[in-house]
């Protein structure tokens, strides 16, 4: 029998936002363990890798000169400088994932965001909030992979991206990491479900359906008899 619905087989673009500290990125690695169908973008930066961050994995890691040439050869979906460094979207196989049914996560600041709200019809905005300023310069200290100046630097970027949170669809406050990874599960759920994703509905033969269950009942009702 064929299904009722028939919906969008691509995937949507989820745009994933928030200050540095917000915990963007251990929410995504969570939800990546989940085998939602979702694949992770992987960005271009000129930053140095941090300890444990591998190339292709956290980022592919390359030189000013090698980024301004992706620039050039129009490489990159968008791009911005933050903290002194380069950092874009290579726009490489976005489509391909998307269309093989994918949602397609960018884990980007939000003049990305901005570019890609521009660009691409129907993505999707997701804002983390940590729980509170206090506990986000904790989280920023304690990190210890950046200079005391680079540490306020990217604190003072918070406070400016907080206040464009109405830019975005969503918005999650990452409390605690389990909470905030059900959260944004369920919002790339719902999105599934959304009617202006149905291409079709099949809802059928009337006439067929109701002499089918016709013939149903009176099987249950021949059961009875026979009881
Ligand atoms: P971090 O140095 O902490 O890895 O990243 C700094 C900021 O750059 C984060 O807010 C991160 O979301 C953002 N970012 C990472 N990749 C991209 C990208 O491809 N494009 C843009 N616009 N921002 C990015």
């Amino acid at each position: 029998m064929e299904n009722m619905l028939k919906s969008q087989v691509r995937g949507n673009l989820v745009v994933i936002s928030g200050p540095s500290g917000a915990g963007k990125g251990s929410i995504i690695q969570e939800i990546l363990k989940d085998n939602l169908n979702v694949w992770l973008s992987i960005s271009m930066t000129s930053r140095k890798s941090r300890d444990g961050e591998v190339n292709g994995r956290e980022y592919y890691f390359v030189t000013r000169e090698e980024f301004e040439e992706g620039i050039k050869n129009q490489e990159l979906l968008e791009y911005t400088e933050y903290s002194g460094n380069y950092y874009g979207t290579p726009r490489g196989k976005i489509n391909e994932h998307l269309q093989s049914g994918q949602d397609v996560i960018l884990e980007i600041e939000i003049e990305g965001a901005l570019k890609i709200k521009e660009l691409v019809k129907g993505a999707l905005f997701i804002f983390i909030m940590p729980p509170n300023m206090k506990e986000l310069k904790r989280r920023l200290e304690n990190r210890k992979t950046e200079t005391q100046d680079k540490v306020m630097m990217r604190f003072k970027r918070a406070y400016q991206e907080i206040n464009e949170v109405t830019k975005y669809n969503y918005v999650v406050v990452n409390d605690e990491l389990k909470n905030a990874v059900n959260k944004v599960k369920s919002i790339l759920l719902a999105e599934r479900c959304r009617v202006d994703r149905i291409e079709e509905i099949y809802i059928g033969n009337q006439e067929e359906l109701l002499h089918e269950s016709l013939v149903d009942n009176k099987n249950i009702v021949n059961l009875e008899n026979k009881i």
